[in-house]
């Protein structure tokens, strides 16, 4: 008998996800530094915070009972009001602006949740999504499991390249399969895995671009901006979101979430959505879940509606801060000249890139080094989409200071550098 045949299309080809043996490599070796977890810091996690948002819920008559009872598939109303109003401030939009109104507001499970539900929306098997070469490696393991084709768009110090895309956008165009694109993911803010953060100009300049295309595609082509690391900005501006833009409000789906600012063992994420797809994305998930969890949205409107969710990300700000220096410093101590890396402004990541002739994916005698030596990163060859136009490369590695506790960085970076120096 054949096992195998009994699982769907999409339960064959649901490939492991790395996090898994990733996950399973730490806990084998209790002396391993993993700066490799996308993790959020452990310490200043808002313990004594929550503690008090609980139990003014649960010993409040009027939120009491509902917080422990189901609600609605879009979310709490006042979270979802919440939502709107910080975004909005965040982006110094006016009050009326109906770009952040509630009711285009869906909470999730996680911004994860947002983004597979997104993509199953949009995309059949056999249709293309546009992504930032590197990109979030779970994103690429939505678009495998549902056999989504990914084209690859190279990456500026500011963010996506306008000419790479331009050609990739004329390439489809050509071939007739433009009518297969639906989607560009971009991470904007600090993103996962390079730490880049996209200016204003450009994203819009993306957007711009994908509008001149729709005639050809014969339909709307939308672009979700994954904000995840927005809040977690220690230096230069907070670029406004792409609801700002001209065009925005109808093309834009843009995925936030309070993992990253507040807590990622609550799990609440949320979605700005343009209509038709935010009916079929409520549809979705009231087939996923029929509503996130009421006690854990409970928790973030009580959050935002008083001062602990500001008070709390401003100290988080500070705390990245100098987890970043930290690692910046060790890179610089023990890290030879040759290898390249950026210097993020936010969020939890530092990207290195080693010697073109040096290999360090997942597999390789640099990666089993690094194990032998108790350290542990994300090789950047996972984060590069499968495309047939390039080469992936495999000599880049994403480096966390989310995760690690801020006295084991130095000691993961020595160890890092050491086995560079060996293989070099
Ligand atoms: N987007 C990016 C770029 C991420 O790195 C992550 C988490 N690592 C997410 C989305 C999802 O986070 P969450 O589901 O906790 O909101």
């Amino acid at each position: 008998m054949n096992n195998v045949r009994t699982l769907s299309r999409l339960g064959r080809r649901t490939e492991a996800p790395p996090i898994s043996w990733m996950m399973k490599i730490a806990l084998g070796r209790p002396k391993l530094i993993s700066l490799a977890a996308g993790f959020t810091d452990n310490d200043s996690l808002p313990v004594a915070e929550t503690a008090g948002l609980i139990k003014a819920i649960l010993s409040s008559r009027k939120a009491g009972k509902p917080s422990l009872q189901y609600g609605t598939t879009e979310g709490d109303p006042r979270l979802r009001e919440l939502t709107g109003r910080l975004l909005r401030d965040s982006d110094a939009a006016a009050k009326d602006d109906p770009a952040y109104s509630a009711d285009r507001i869906v909470i999730t499970n996680g911004s994860q949740q947002m983004l597979y539900m997104v993509t199953e929306a949009l995309c059949d098997e056999g249709d293309i999504v546009i992504v930032e070469d590197p990109t979030y490696f779970v994103y690429l393991g939505i678009l495998q499991s549902h056999g989504i084709k990914a084209r690859t768009v190279r990456l500026q110090e500011d963010g996506i390249d306008l000419e790479h895309l331009k050609s990739v956008l004329d390439q489809l165009r050509i071939t007739g399969e433009i009518k297969r694109l639906k989607l560009l993911y971009l991470v904007t803010y600090y993103q996962n895995p390079t730490g880049i953060n996209t200016c204003f100009q450009k994203k819009a300049a993306a957007l711009k671009l994908l509008r001149k295309y729709e005639k050809a595609s014969g339909h709307p082509i939308y672009l979700l901006e994954d904000a995840a690391y927005r809040e977690l900005r220690f230096e230069g501006v907070d670029e406004k979101s792409l609801l700002t833009a001209n065009g925005g409000k109808d093309r834009v789906i843009y995925a936030g979430t309070y993992s990253k600012p507040f807590a990622s063992g609550v799990r609440i994420g949320f979605g700005f959505l343009p209509e038709p797809l935010r009916t079929a994305v409520v549809r979705i998930k009231g087939n996923h879940d029929f509503g996130s969890a009421n006690l854990l949205q409970q928790i973030l409107s009580g959050a935002l509606g008083s001062d602990v969710y500001e008070k709390h990300t401003i100290r988080l700000r500070a705390r990245y801060a100098r987890k970043a220096a930290v690692m910046l410093k060790a890179i610089r101590e023990h890290f030879p000249e040759e290898v390249e890396y950026m210097i993020p402004q936010g969020g939890l990541y530092f990207w290195a890139r080693l010697p073109k002739h040096m290999k360090c994916g997942e597999g390789t005698k640099f990666f089993k080094a690094c194990i032998e030596n108790d350290v542990l990163y994300v090789p950047g060859s996972l984060c590069h989409a499968e495309d047939p136009a390039r080469r992936k490369p495999d000599n880049t590695m994403r480096i966390s200071f989310g995760g690690s506790r801020l006295e084991n960085i130095p000691a993961g970076i020595e160890r890092l550098g050491k086995v560079i120096r060996a293989e070099m």
